[in-house]
Formats: structure tokens, C-alpha cells, sequence
């Protein structure tokens, strides 16, 4: 039991240890998911904001390509380039103006006219509505040198995008990327914003990806062809609520110390005796095996019926005695269902004995919670029917301590004896209740217990109380079954009795098989029977007496078919009794 214990224990702390182990982990891993999502719906924020941004560019380019292609000023004419300059300075995001013709460049708003004109060279893409965008190109404006941009060509007309064009875009830790693309061609570059690493053909397929430690979003716009794309690097998001992933921690770690107390409650009560029990029970398992103690009345040392006692063996193959399993079903409230267990099985088991036998009366185990159990009632009717067999050959044994409310006990006992049945007190004299008590319940027969019966031939205070038992049972013409008979000599001492005794105990038979009972019946018959006709050759010439009983017990115990317990099965196969006590 200790040992059942400190296993059940050690699994308890070992579940609760994993369960915050594994529970932080999840809360972790929540935490940081949740991180992601509000980094993933920050960066769908700063694209929407971008790709508004470069809505405003690319409706400011149109309308300067639309208004400078329709132009009849002639081109590069001072007029022209006026009329360009006009438009820079209206232009927050457009650095230049210039005319084109067949990818040269002759003229701009900035450089004026040129003396040779430029090459533009190849764009790196022509977007769906015909426009170049040629990214990169060294910038002739720029005094300094080096500086690189963005030129978007329609027509005759090309515009320089400010390289600073989104350069009041500026967020800690994020990064932008603007492509424009040519869905047609499945081509993309990149006109603002960094290189980031995921590179720009991403946007054509995907919206959003973790890639090489950084979250990516893109949002295309719903009017040009322009996608933006904003990152974060994931260290960055992590660091930005450490707060919230030590919160989800520890819920996590919380909740799965939880789950793993409720998991070891549940899995103690599955792995619990009551639960085992109850399943075995519900199951008709083979786990729960009827044996059955003969009962013989000690005078004539005739098996007069036998009392069913049940066996069960836990999910280890452990026998667990009815003392520690039959209080677990009554305080778990499926005692009942025990009781129909035992009545199905006994009656089934020993219906053809009892057919054979008509006065082998069966004694079944009832609890307090049976009595009065229509159910109970309803099972034994039926059961008795099945069998063959009538309701006077079943009797119940009720334990004194079940007895305490007498008029609920008295009307239960009533209506089972109305029906037949044979209503007896078990373990009587270990309890509170008087002779005179019992006598009130009008039950048939009393089982004095077998505390009683250790005590003869001892000096013990309590060895008198037997026979004073006997004697005031007997006047309430209440049947007699003294139990625990152990030794010859306590039967001796019984058989003395001019008292009609019945007895169950060792000295006659172990607790046996259904099969081993029968054979027990069968064979105790046939020793009455010769034992009658011997008593009834008169004058007894020698052949007619009793066998004696050291010749018979000798036997007995050499039958090996003799299927019960433990120990001897013997006593009754044998106990002729003597002439003085019959
Ligand atoms: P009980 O009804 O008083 O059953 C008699 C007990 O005494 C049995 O123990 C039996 O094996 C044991 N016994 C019989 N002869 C001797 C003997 O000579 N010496 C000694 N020392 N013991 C003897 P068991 O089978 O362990 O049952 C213990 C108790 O469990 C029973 O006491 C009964 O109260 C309960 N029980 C057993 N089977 C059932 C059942 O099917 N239903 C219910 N409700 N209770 C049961
Ligand atoms: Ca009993
Ligand atoms: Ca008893």
C-alpha cells in the first residue's frame, strides 16, 4: 500500500513538473506568437501608410505626364522649360522634368537644355500602362556625384523621383521596401526604400513571411503598380515586450501545472480500487471470481447450503479482500451493483444444486443500501425463476451495523420475508444491537461471529457470552449459524449443544469453487446417506458403523479434484458425529 503511494506521488510530482515545464514552454511559445501577430499587424499598418504615400507620387507623376504630353509649347522651347520648372516647385516628391525622345533625354526642368542629348539606356521595367521605369541611374543634377535614383518615363516626358521621396517615413526597427511591377510579365523593382533581403519577386507571390530571422509584410495598392513592403527583425520584436512574454510564461507555466493536477486526479481516480472495481463489475470481468463456504447444521453434519463470498483481483493481478473492496463500493454508492453481481452469478452457478436440493439454501452478502432496493427485489424474482429454484432457498445476510434505523430495516426485512426469502443477521455480537433488537426485525437466523468462536476452550472474559447467545437466540426461535469453526474442538464443544447449531468455518471447508462445491455437496450427501442406512441397521453389525473419521479424513484429503482456496477442505466430508450429539 506504502509503496502504491509513493509511486502515485512520485507520478503526481513528476506530471506537475512536466506540466509547468511544457505549460511555460506553450506560454512562451504564445507570448511570442502573439508578439508576432501585433508586429505582423504593425508593419501591415506602416505599408498601407507607404502605399498611400506613393499613391499621392504616382497621381502627381500621372498628372505631369498627362498635362506635358498634351503640351503644344514646343519642346525644350524656354517656354517648355519653364513651364517645367512651374511644375518642380509645385512637386514636394519630384526632383526633375525632362523631354524625351526614342530613350534620349534633350532637355530638363533643372539641367535646362542639354548639348548632347543623354542616353537613358534600357529600362529595368515597363509597367502595364506603357510607362519605363529605369532605376538606379546616376543623377546628372546631383553636383556632388554619386547620387543615385528613380525615373519614371511616359511618353515624351520623364519625372526624377526624389530620393527622399518617403524619407519622412521613418520608424524604429522597420524597414521599407517600394516595388513597382508588371503582373503580366512577372516582373518587379524596387524604386524606394532599402534592399531588404527577401528580395523584390517576393511580392508577387506572398503577403507575409518570416525569412532568415525577419517578418515581412506586403500591401500592393489598390489604384498603381506598387506594392510596399515593411520588415522587422525578429530579435527586434522580441525585445519590444519582454513583459509580455514573461506574463504568458508563467500563465502557461500555471496552466499546465493545472492541467497536470487535474490530469493526476483524473488518472488517480481511473487507477483508483473503486474506479478498477467498478469497471470489473460493470464488465462481468473474470477479475471477479464467487467462491462459495459451506454451511452445515453441526448436529447431523449435513451441508445444509453455502454462503456466496466474492473474490477480486486489481489491474495488477493482486487479490484485494472483500474487507478493503466491498466499504470502497459502499462509500463510492455502487454497492448495489456488487450485490446484483453476486446474485446473477450464484444463482446461475448453483441453480442445478439447488433444483437437486431443494433445502440447500443459498446465503448472499447484502448491504444496507440493498435493502429496500426495488432493483434488488426486482433481480431476484427474476433470478430465481431463471434457476428453477424457490424464493425460501436464498437467503440474505444483513450485517448488524446495517440495522440501526428499525422501522425502514424492519418493513425492508418484511417485504423480502413476504416473498420468501430468508432474512439472517451477519457478524452478530460485535455490534450494538440486543437479542431483543434483532428479535424486533423478525429475522430468520443470527450469524454469532467468529470472535465468538475463537474464544472456546479459552479463559477468556467474553468466553461465557457464546453459550448465553445461543441460549437466548434459541428461545426467540431464531436459527443459529456460529461462524469461524477453526479446530475439532470448538466444533466438539458445539456438537455438545442441545441447541439445533449450524456452523461454517475451516474445520469444514474453505471458501471453494461453485464446481468444488457441488463435488462437497454431493460427496457430504452420500456420507448422510450411508450414515442413515447404517443408523438404521439394527442391532449394528460391525460393517453398518459410521466409518471412523481419521480413516475418512485420510481419504478426503487425498482427492486432488477438490478444487478450493487454501488449506484443508475436509471437515464436513468426515465429521460423523457421535451418537451422544446427534
Ligand atoms: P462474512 O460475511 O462474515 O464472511 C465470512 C468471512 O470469514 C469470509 O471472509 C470467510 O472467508 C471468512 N472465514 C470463513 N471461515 C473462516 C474461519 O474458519 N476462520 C477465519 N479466520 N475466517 C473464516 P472474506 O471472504 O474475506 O469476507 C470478508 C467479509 O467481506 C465478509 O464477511 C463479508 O462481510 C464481506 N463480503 C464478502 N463477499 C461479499 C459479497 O459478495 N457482498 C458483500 N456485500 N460483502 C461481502
Ligand atoms: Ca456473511
Ligand atoms: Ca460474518
Amino acid at each position: 500500500m506504502m509503496r502504491i503511494w509513493t509511486n502515485a506521488r512520485l507520478r503526481i510530482i513528476a506530471l506537475a513538473i512536466l506540466g509547468s515545464i511544457f505549460g511555460s514552454l506553450g506560454g512562451f511559445w504564445l507570448g511570442r506568437a502573439i508578439l508576432l501577430r501585433t508586429a505582423n499587424a504593425a508593419l501591415s499598418v506602416y505599408a498601407q501608410e507607404l502605399n498611400r504615400s506613393s499613391d499621392i507620387l504616382s497621381e502627381e507623376t500621372n498628372s505631369i505626364f498627362v498635362k506635358m504630353n498634351a503640351s503644344t509649347i514646343p519642346v525644350c522651347s524656354n517656354q517648355d522649360l519653364a513651364e517645367l520648372q512651374a511644375q518642380i516647385f509645385r512637386s514636394v516628391h519630384i526632383k526633375d522634368i525632362g523631354r524625351t525622345h526614342d530613350g534620349k533625354l534633350y532637355c530638363s526642368a533643372i539641367l535646362g537644355r542639354l548639348a548632347h542629348p543623354y542616353f537613358e539606356g534600357k529600362p529595368s521595367l515597363v509597367l502595364d500602362s506603357g510607362a519605363n521605369v529605369y532605376t538606379h541611374v546616376p543623377v546628372l543634377i546631383d553636383a556632388k556625384g554619386g547620387g543615385n535614383a528613380t525615373i519614371v518615363e511616359a511618353g515624351d516626358v520623364d519625372v526624377v523621383l526624389n530620393s527622399n521621396a518617403f524619407g519622412d517615413w521613418d520608424r524604429p526597427n522597420i524597414d521599407y521596401m517600394l516595388v513597382a511591377f508588371n503582373r503580366e510579365l512577372g516582373q518587379v523593382t524596387q524604386i524606394a526604400g532599402s534592399t531588404l533581403e527577401i528580395g523584390p519577386a517576393w511580392v508577387l507571390s506572398q503577403d507575409s513571411q518570416i525569412f532568415r530571422g525577419t517578418i515581412y509584410r506586403k500591401i500592393c495598392s489598390a489604384s498603381h503598380s506598387v506594392c510596399a513592403v515593411t520588415a522587422e527583425r525578429l530579435p527586434d520584436v522580441w525585445r519590444s515586450s519582454i513583459s509580455t512574454q514573461i506574463a504568458y510564461s508563467a500563465m502557461g507555466g500555471f496552466a499546465g501545472l493545472s492541467f497536470a493536477l487535474v490530469l493526476s486526479l483524473l488518472y488517480w481516480r481511473a487507477s483508483g480500487l473503486g474506479y478498477q472495481l467498478l469497471r470489473a463489475v460493470r464488465k462481468n470481468s473474470s477479475s471477479l471470481q464467487l467462491v462459495y463456504q459451506p454451511i452445515l447444521d453441526v448436529g447431523t453434519g449435513r451441508c445444509i447450503g453455502a454462503e456466496a463470498l466474492l473474490r477480486w483481483k486489481d489491474h495488477n493481478g493482486a487479490s484485494i479482500p472483500p474487507d478493503v473492496f466491498i466499504p470502497i463500493a459502499e462509500e463510492r454508492g455502487f454497492i448495489n451493483e456488487v450485490t446484483a453481481f453476486v446474485v446473477r452469478h450464484a444463482t446461475n452457478d448453483l441453480a442445478q444444486l439447488m433444483r437437486n436440493s431443494e433445502s440447500f439454501t443459498l446465503s448472499i452478502n447484502i448491504a444496507a443500501s440493498d435493502l429496500g432496493d426495488e432493483r434488488l427485489v426486482e433481480q431476484l424474482r427474476d433470478q430465481v425463476h431463471l434457476a428453477g429454484i424457490h424464493p425460501g432457498q436464498i437467503a440474505l445476510e444483513l450485517t448488524e451495523r446495517s440495522t440501526a434505523d428499525l422501522t425502514f430495516v424492519r418493513d425492508a426485512i418484511q417485504r423480502l420475508k413476504t416473498v420468501g426469502y430468508k432474512v439472517h443477521i451477519d457478524d452478530f455480537g460485535i455490534g450494538f444491537s440486543s437479542l431483543s433488537y434483532i428479535d424486533q426485525l423478525s429475522v430468520n437466523a443470527i450469524k454469532i461471529d467468529q470472535a465468538f468462536t475463537r474464544t472456546i476452550g479459552t479463559d477468556a472474559m467474553i468466553a461465557p457470552i457464546l453459550s448465553q447467545m445461543v441460549e437466548m437466540a434459541s428461545s426467540l426461535g431464531l436459527e443459529i449459524v456460529v461462524e469461524g469453526v477453526e479446530t475439532e474442538a470448538q466444533r466438539n464443544y458445539l456438537a455438545a449443544s442441545d441447541k439445533n447449531l449450524r456452523a461454517q468455518g475451516w474445520y469444514y471447508s474453505r471458501p471453494l469453487t461453485a464446481e468444488a462445491l457441488r463435488l462437497f455437496e454431493s460427496q457430504n450427501k452420500a456420507t448422510q446417506d450411508s450414515v442413515m442406512s447404517q443408523n438404521e441397521c439394527k442391532p449394528a453389525p460391525p460393517e453398518c458403523l459410521p466409518g471412523l473419521d481419521s480413516t475418512s479424513k485420510a481419504r478426503a484429503s487425498d482427492r486432488s479434484d477438490v478444487r478450493h482456496e487454501s488449506g484443508p477442505v475436509i471437515g464436513a466430508l468426515t465429521s460423523t458425529p457421535s451418537p451422544a450429539n446427534l
